[in-house]
């Protein structure tokens, strides 16, 4: 046993969050009175993607970013809906949605059976993030859940983390590994505060996963490929 501790990113990491993305736009269309003419969902995440990169550059707030993506793209259409409301819609069904990494109860299962020590590290709305984990049965894994809306700071941050190295009961750096899917948050988080990291390149080629490594500058310790992996690494 080369780590003892292992800490787990949830969304597309244990739980497939751009599934859960996808039907859920497709409830709020019906729950809309609307019908994916097989375009909408494309154009729509084409749409939200600009929108976001005008939150990151501060150009608007997250709240107004949200409450006009669905009215921006009906418009599109011809179409006037109320923008927020839509947005309720969307959320009540992607805090419900727990569709699951395959082969994710197995790997907890069986790591949890070999007597790795369990943890949760994500970024979200603390009620969303518990409600979605014991929904999909997920939670029984962990010894304990650190959630970014929770601690009032998220990955990357050395916050995040040093309030996570506190909470852990013994804690030590070289037996933790961080398991995520994202360079941004997961790996340079855990490099930055000094943790072993593996990368989740799921269904990324050697090329992508090259590509985007060189674009981070990051050297995460480990990738996979497949959550099964996780064994040959730990
Ligand atoms: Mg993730």
């Amino acid at each position: 046993m080369k780590y003892r501790t292992l800490l787990f990113d949830v969304d597309n990491t244990l739980l497939d969050f751009d599934a859960n993305e996808e039907e859920s736009f497709r409830l709020m269309l019906e729950d809309m009175g609307e019908t994916e003419t097989g375009e909408l969902y494309g154009i729509y995440k084409e749409l939200n993607s600009r929108l976001w990169k005008r939150i990151e550059k501060g150009e608007i707030t997250v709240e107004e970013g949200v409450n006009r993506r669905f009215s921006d793209l009906m418009a599109r259409f011809g179409k006037t809906v109320d923008g927020p409301e839509w947005e309720r819609a969307y959320r009540r069904h992607l805090n419900q949605g727990i569709q699951e990494i395959p082969g994710v109860h197995q790997v907890l299962g069986q790591l949890e059976k070999e007597g790795y020590e369990l943890y949760v590290i994500t970024n979200g709305v603390a009620q969303t993030q518990e409600s979605r984990m014991s929904r999909s049965g997920l939670d029984r894994y962990f010894k304990e859940r650190f959630i970014s809306g929770q601690i009032g700071a998220g990955k990357p941050s050395r916050e995040f983390f040093d309030y996570v190295k506190s909470h852990i009961r013994g804690f030590d750096s070289r037996e933790t590994l961080v398991i995520g899917d994202s360079l941004s948050s997961d790996i340079k988080g855990g490099i930055d505060a000094g943790i072993p990291t593996c990368w989740f390149a799921r269904g990324k080629s050697a090329a992508e996963r090259e590509a985007e490594l060189a674009d981070s500058g990051l050297s995460p310790d480990h990738v996979i490929g497949e959550l099964a992996e996780i064994f040959s690494v730990v």
